[in-house]
């Protein structure tokens, strides 16, 4: 893997040196010809596979009839997929954008105007976030993130985010005053390592909330649409945030991102107070209704949730016992295998076999098949990887 500086493109990126040009379900062809086996779905976000029949039929007749007006005019797609999505979850509202950082800048706009402007409260504006967490690259989200690495450079950065320790309770009740309006969580910290919160913390987090009457914002960029085996994560812990943001998995890959709330907060935005010209348009808003109407017509959710049991109990069994291994852990079908060196090696090593892992932190290799992989297809990468971790 490594930052290749000479072409048109600013460095932003280290590559892997792979270079894909089809996609079919769980496999990929780079431009050699050779097939792999996808089990990061570039980064949780084909979780039907490649090119989903559905969703690419859907795509391929919308192209053929509109892409875009605007959101100046009323958009049929974009309100069915509102629809779909506050049926099949605890929010009442949707906007929609188109990346990931997009949906958690909405976010953290919507909690802090809802204290301004319907409160009363302009003194509340600091949101609680944790260390480890990840919630994108503006400078809203990169602050907000908990991790020093994202924020190299860019000062200065805007106000108002302070960070607690991931699992600590009392660190969060210490950290609210005057000033807090909300507490912003993933539920499982994808780039964090793959680290699934504690049930009785996320208890505490809402008792919190309600004693200070904050606002609870649920990241589910990552864990979203099915990835953990419940639809959405805050789901396997009883809770219903006030606000959650979506993108990564919502459009199967066309991008789309969503921020939605309880209905108490929709009198906080006012026309033009906040938008996107690519928000929910037309042609990405067909990508998303294909994919929740496959998701819940197909049984996917309950798949995920079977098949991530399958995947950490093979691994398991499998790894027991080697010195390599720390622990295997996650929720769903978001899976870490923490070692106890660095892992880039290793993954390299595991693409080398032709399977695609990533990884998410310097130690764990990610594993995030697309949601309906074949188990023999699961069976083949669980046994490559098995097989490079026990050579070493
Ligand atoms: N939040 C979480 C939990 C993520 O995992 C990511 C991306 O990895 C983001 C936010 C940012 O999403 P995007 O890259 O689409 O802006």
């Amino acid at each position: 893997m490594g930052v290749d500086n000479s072409g048109s493109l600013f460095p932003t990126y280290a590559r892997y040196p792979l270079a894909f040009v089809k996609g079919q379900g769980s496999k990929l062809w780079d431009d050699q010809g050779n097939e792999y086996l996808d089990m990061m779905c570039g980064l949780a976000v084909t979780n039907l596979g490649h090119a989903p029949k559905k969703v690419a039929d859907k795509l391929k007749e919308q192209i053929d009839t509109l892409w875009h007006t605007s959101n100046l005019f009323h958009i049929p797609n974009q309100e069915k997929l509102g629809q779909l999505l506050t049926d099949n979850s605890c929010a009442d509202r949707v906007f929609f954008c188109s990346t990931g950082a997009e949906a958690n800048e909405a976010a953290i706009k919507l909690a802090r105007r809802y204290y301004q402007k319907v409160l009363g409260q302009p003194e509340r504006y600091e949101i609680i976030t944790f260390h480890m967490s990840f919630h994108g690259r503006t400078l809203a989200t990169l602050t907000a993130t908990g991790q020093d690495k994202v924020k190299e450079g860019f000062a200065p950065l805007p106000e108002g985010f302070v960070y607690a320790p991931y699992n600590d309770a009392e660190a969060v009740e210490k950290l609210i005053g005057d000033k807090t309006c909300a507490i912003m969580i993933e539920m499982v910290q994808g780039e964090g390592g793959v680290n699934p919160v504690k049930k009785e913390f996320v208890d505490k987090l809402v008792e919190l909330c309600n004693r200070h009457g904050l606002l609870l914002i649920v990241d589910e960029i990552q864990t979203g649409m099915g990835r953990t085996g419940k639809l959405f994560a805050y789901e396997h812990y009883g809770i219903e945030p006030d606000i959650f943001t979506l993108a990564k998995g919502l459009g199967s890959g066309f991008p789309i991102g969503a921020m939605l709330g309880k209905e108490k907060l929709a009198e906080a935005f006012t026309a033009g107070s906040h938008g996107s010209t690519f928000g929910g348009t037309p042609l990405a808003t067909a990508a998303g209704i294909a994919t929740i109407e496959t998701i819940l017509d197909e049984g996917v959710v309950q798949r995920a949730a079977e098949m991530g049991q399958y995947i950490v109990s093979s691994l398991s069994a499998k790894l027991a016992g080697n010195p390599l291994v720390k622990e295997v852990r996650g929720l769903g079908m978001l899976i870490a295998i923490e070692c106890t060196q660095n892992a880039s090696e290793l993954i390299s090593e595991i693409h080398a076999q032709r399977v695609l892992v990533v990884s998410a932190g310097p130690n764990n290799i990610r594993l995030a098949p697309s949601l309906v992989i074949e188990k023999e297809e699961m069976d083949r990468g669980i046994e490559v990887i098995c097989s490079v971790l026990a050579k070493k």
